[in-house]
C-alpha cells in the first residue's frame, strides 16, 4: 500500500512538474522587437512608472513565482534548470515583456542548440573575431528558442588552476578575459539579447561559493579582479549577476559597497543586477539597498516580499523605484530594439552554426610537446592506430552544472579519429581496464593515442548545496565535480598512460579538462602532447583533423601549467575565509621568477615562426597617446599555420610594487609557408595605470617601460625594446 501511495504521489509530482515545464517553458512567446527610438525610452520609463501599482513594480524585481514548483522539483529530481527558461516580470496589464535567461557559456542550455567548445577553450584561440561570431550564433538562438536574456559570459578570473568551474572561463588573465567577454557580449547583443556577466565579483573557488568570504585589498580588486568587467560595463553589457560569495565580509548580493559604490559609481554599469540562483541573496531589503535589482529564479526574499518593510518604513519606494527604473530601461532599450534578423527555429544547430563549433574547436587546441614530430601522422604510411581511455568514447561535452545541455549530436575523440583514417588504417580501441585487451590494442601499433582527463565528476558546478562544512573532508566530494584538490591526472589515467608507453614508444596523449593539467609525473614517457579541452560537438572531428595534419594546432595557453602545485597561491576548497593577493599566473610566476611547465601563451605549431624585433613609431608618449608597435612575422616552415602574436608591457622602473609585465595587445595571424606580414599592435598609455589606494585614483608612471612581443609570455620568447611616458 505504501509503496503504491509513494509510486501515485511520484506520478502526480511527474504530471505536476511536466505542467508548470509546459508553462514556463521555451514555447512561451516573447514578442518580436519593434522598434522603439533610443531617445523615447526615458519617456516610456517615466510614464509607465508612473502609471504602474507597487504590486506591478515589485513584480519587476523577482523570477516568476510560478516558477517555484519547477525549480524545487528540477532540482529535487536533479532535472536542474537545463531546458527551462527563466521569467522574470512578465507583466501583461502595462505591456511589459519578461525577462526570458537562458544560461551558458558553450551555447544556449535551452535545446538542442550548438554546442561549442567550453569558453576556456575558446580563450585559447586568442581569436576575438571568432569569439564574436560564437556570441552571435548564441544570439541567434538564444532568439529562436524564445530566450532574451543569455548568463553565459563568465568572467571570473582563474586564480588557482583547481577552481571546478574553470571551463567556464577565460583564463587566468584579465586582458584576455576582458578582450573575450566583449567580444561575446557583442556578439550576443547584436541580437537584442541581453547579456549578463557573472559572477560579480571573486568568484573562484567552487566549493566554498555559498559562503567564502573573499578579502581583497582596494588595488588587488581594481587591477587584478575588475579591469575585465570595466571592459564589458564599457562595450555596454545589460546585466551583471552578483555572486553567491562574501567580498570583504558582506555577501555580494547585499553589498552595498560593491554593487552601488563601485560597480554603478565609479565603474558606470548601467544596466541592472541580477542574483545568483536561490542562494544569491537572503535578506530581499538590504540587496535592494545594496543595488541588486532581480531577485533570480523566483521570490524568496524580493519582489512582493518587499512590501512589508515599504508598509514598516524601513525601504522606501524610491529605495524600490530605483530597481525598477533600471530594469525597465535596460529591457525597453534591448526589447524593443529593432531585430537585424528573423530568428527561425531552423538556426538551432544549422550546418553553418555546428561548422563555426568545429572551426572553435580546431583554433582552441594547444600542442604542448610534439618529439621528433611524431604529429602529425601520415595517414597514408599508417597500418596500425591505437586510441585508448574511456574518454575517446566519451560524448560528455563538459560540466554538468547550469552550463550544461544535450546538443544535436557530439563527435567523440574515437569517432573523429575513425573517420579522419577510414579508408587508410584500421583504428583499435581499448578503455585500457582489461590489460590483455589493452596490450593486444597497443602492440604493433605505429601511434598510440590515449584520451585522458576529466569530466563532470572531477571538475565543474558542485551541486552539493549543503553548507555544512564542519567536519567536511576532500573524501566526502571526491566524484562530486567542485574544485580539484590536485591538478595532476587521475591515477588510474597515469597508470594508464605508463602502461601504454611501455608497450609502445610512439604515444600520444589528449587532454581532456578545463584548465592546467600537470604533466610532470609521466610527459617524458610520451611524444605528443594536445590540451584538447572539452571541445563541443565538433569535439572529435577538430582532434583528429590536428592529429592527422588536416589543421595545424594554434591555440596557445590562457594559463600557466605548473611544474608543481607550490608554485601556485594556496587554494582550499573549503575556506571559510581568503585573501585574494595582486599576484598569481604569470604574474606570480614573473615576480618569483620560475620556471612553468608550460607558460601562459604557450602553444606548438606544425611549422615554424620568426619574428623581427618590434619597431615603435614612436617612443616617447603622453599620458593621452597610443604606443604603436610594429613587428614583421615570417612562417618560415613548410606547413600553413597561425600565429598569435602577444605584446606585453613591463614596469621594471616603477616606484611601486608592479608586475614585471603586464598582455596588452595580442593578434592572431595566418601565414602560408614562406609568407611574411607586418602585424601592428597598440596600447593606450591609459591603459598602463595603476591604482593608487591612497588618492583613490589611477595614475600613469611617467617612466621607461619595456615592450616584450613574442608568441609567450616565457621571458625566452620574447623580443624587448622600450617607451617612456612624460
Ligand atoms: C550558477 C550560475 C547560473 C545559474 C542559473 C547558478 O547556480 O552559479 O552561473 O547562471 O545557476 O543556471
Amino acid at each position: 500500500m505504501k509503496i503504491v501511495l509513494i509510486i501515485l504521489g511520484l506520478i502526480l509530482l511527474l504530471i505536476g512538474s511536466m505542467f508548470v515545464y509546459a508553462l514556463y517553458n521555451p514555447n512561451h512567446d516573447v514578442k518580436p522587437s519593434t522598434d522603439i527610438h533610443k531617445k523615447e525610452i526615458d519617456g516610456h520609463v517615466y510614464h509607465l512608472m508612473k502609471s504602474m501599482s507597487l504590486k506591478d513594480k515589485l513584480k519587476q524585481l523577482a523570477g516568476d513565482t510560478g516558477q517555484l514548483l519547477y525549480v524545487k522539483l528540477g532540482i529535487r529530481f536533479g532535472m536542474l534548470k537545463q531546458y527551462c527558461i527563466n521569467y522574470a516580470g512578465r507583466d501583461e496589464k502595462n505591456g511589459i515583456q519578461p525577462i526570458a535567461f537562458s544560461d551558458g557559456p558553450r551555447g544556449i542550455t535551452i535545446g538542442p542548440s550548438t554546442n561549442f567548445p567550453v569558453a576556456m577553450a575558446r580563450a585559447a584561440t586568442w581569436d576575438i573575431d571568432l569569439e564574436k561570431r560564437v556570441g552571435d550564433v548564441i544570439g541567434q538562438e538564444a532568439r529562436s528558442q524564445n530566450a532574451n536574456y543569455f548568463g553565459g559570459v563568465c568572467i571570473n578570473l582563474l586564480r588557482h588552476p583547481g577552481w571546478g568551474r574553470a571551463q567556464e572561463s577565460y583564463g587566468e588573465d584579465p586582458w584576455l578575459m576582458g578582450k573575450m567577454g566583449v567580444a561575446i557580449t557583442e556578439g550576443v547583443q547584436h541580437h537584442n539579447v541581453m547579456a549578463c556577466a557573472k559572477h560579480f565579483a571573486l568568484n573562484s573557488i567552487e566549493d566554498s561559493r555559498f559562503y567564502v568570504d573573499v578579502k581583497v585589498d582596494d588595488r588587488t580588486l581594481r587591477e587584478v579582479y575588475l579591469p575585465h568587467y570595466q571592459m564589458v560595463i564599457d562595450a555596454g553589457v545589460a546585466s551583471i549577476m552578483n555572486a553567491y560569495n562574501k567580498v570583504n565580509g558582506e555577501y555580494c548580493g547585499h553589498n552595498k559597497w560593491l554593487l552601488t559604490d563601485v560597480l554603478r559609481d565609479e565603474m558606470g554599469f548601467k544596466g541592472f543586477v541580477t542574483s545568483d540562483w536561490i542562494w544569491g541573496i537572503y535578506d530581499g531589503q538590504k540587496a535592494i539597498k545594496a543595488g541588486m535589482d532581480v531577485e533570480m529564479p523566483m521570490e524568496m526574499h524580493s519582489g512582493q516580499k518587499l512590501k512589508k518593510y515599504i508598509d514598516e518604513g524601513t525601504l522606501t519606494t524610491e529605495d524600490v523605484d530605483k530597481c525598477v527604473k533600471r530594469v525597465l530601461e535596460t529591457k525597453l532599450k534591448f526589447l524593443t530594439a529593432k531585430d537585424p534578423m528573423e530568428y527561425t527555429k531552423d538556426l538551432v544547430a544549422s550546418d553553418e552554426h555546428c561548422k563555426l563549433a568545429l572551426e572553435a574547436a580546431e583554433k582552441s587546441m594547444v600542442l604542448l610537446k610534439n618529439e621528433n614530430q611524431l604529429l602529425p601522422l601520415d595517414k597514408t604510411k599508417l597500418k596500425k592506430v591505437a586510441v585508448i581511455g574511456k574518454l575517446a568514447m566519451s560524448e560528455e561535452t563538459g560540466d554538468k552544472g547550469s552550463s550544461y545541455f544535450k546538443p544535436k549530436y557530439v563527435v567523440s575523440p574515437l569517432q573523429g579519429i575513425t573517420n579522419a583514417l577510414s579508408g587508410f588504417t584500421d583504428v583499435v580501441y581499448s578503455d585500457g581496464v582489461n590489460i590483455n585487451e589493452l596490450k593486444e590494442a597497443v602492440t604493433g601499433a605505429d601511434v598510440v593515442i590515449v584520451v585522458a582527463g576529466f569530466g563532470p565528476e572531477e571538475e565543474g558546478e558542485f551541486l552539493v548545496n549543503d553548507k555544512a562544512t564542519e567536519g567536511r573532508t576532500q573524501q566526502d566530494v571526491v566524484g562530486k565535480g567542485g574544485d580539484r584538490f590536485s591538478l595532476t591526472l587521475l591515477d588510474e589515467d597515469e597508470q594508464l598512460i605508463d602502461q601504454v608507453a611501455k608497450l609502445n614508444s610512439n604515444v600520444v596523449v589528449s587532454l581532456v579538462g578545463g584548465s592546467a593539467i600537470i604533466c610532470e609525473n609521466w610527459k617524458s614517457k610520451v611524444s605528443s602532447i594536445l590540451m584538447a579541452w572539452y571541445s563541443g560537438m565538433e569535439g572529435g572531428n577538430a582532434l583528429a583533423s590536428i592529429i592527422v595534419g588536416d589543421v595545424n594546432p594554434s591555440g596557445k595557453l590562457p594559463f600557466t601549467i605548473p611544474v608543481t602545485h607550490d608554485q601556485l597561491p594556496e587554494f582550499d576548497p573549503f575556506a571559510q575565509e581568503v585573501t585574494y593577493g595582486y599576484y598569481h599566473g604569470y604574474t606570480l610566476f614573473d615576480k618569483k621568477n620560475i620556471e612553468a611547465a608550460y607558460p601562459f601563451g604557450y602553444g606548438l605549431s606544425y611549422t615554424h615562426f620568426e619574428m623581427s624585433a618590434p619597431v615603435i613609431e614612436q617612443a616617447t608618449l603622453q599620458e593621452d597617446d597610443k604606443l604603436v608597435v610594429k613587428v614583421a612575422v615570417e612562417n618560415t616552415g613548410l606547413t600553413e599555420g597561425d600565429e598569435v602574436v602577444q605584446l606585453y608591457v613591463g614596469f621594471n622602473n616603477s616606484i611601486v610594487d608592479r608586475p614585471v609585465k603586464l598582455l596588452r595587445d595580442f593578434q592572431r595571424v595566418s601565414l602560408v609557408p614562406g609568407e611574411s606580414k607586418q602585424v601592428e599592435l597598440n596600447v593606450n598609455a591609459k591603459d598602463l595605470a595603476w591604482y593608487n589606494p591612497e588618492s583613490k585614483q589611477w595614475e600613469v608612471e611617467k617612466m621607461e617601460y619595456e615592450i616584450y612581443i613574442g608568441n609567450s609570455s616565457n621571458r625566452k620568447d620574447l623580443k624587448v625594446s622600450s617607451f617612456e611616458i612624460i
